[in-house]
């Protein structure tokens, strides 16, 4: 079972395939707009800090809040 963990909801967001770093998709429980930003393991990320993003290979970002 491929699966991760939305960072908005905590909710499980489950793959069918591995998906592919930078893979956009949408928490089908809190709907926010997620990336993939790791596959070993799946780790998530909000999309909308980086709308455009065409180096996705270095991922040198500080992480985004996560609550407090
Ligand atoms: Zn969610």
């Amino acid at each position: 079972m491929l699966k991760s963990v939305c960072p908005e909801c905590d909710a499980d967001v489950r793959f069918t395939s591995m998906p592919k770093v930078g893979q956009r998709l949408t928490c089908s429980t809190c709907h926010s707009v997620l990336t993939v930003i790791d596959q070993h393991p799946i780790e998530l990320d909000w999309a909308f800090l980086e709308p455009f993003e065409a180096s996705i290979s270095n991922n040198r970002r500080p992480p985004p809040k996560r609550g407090v």
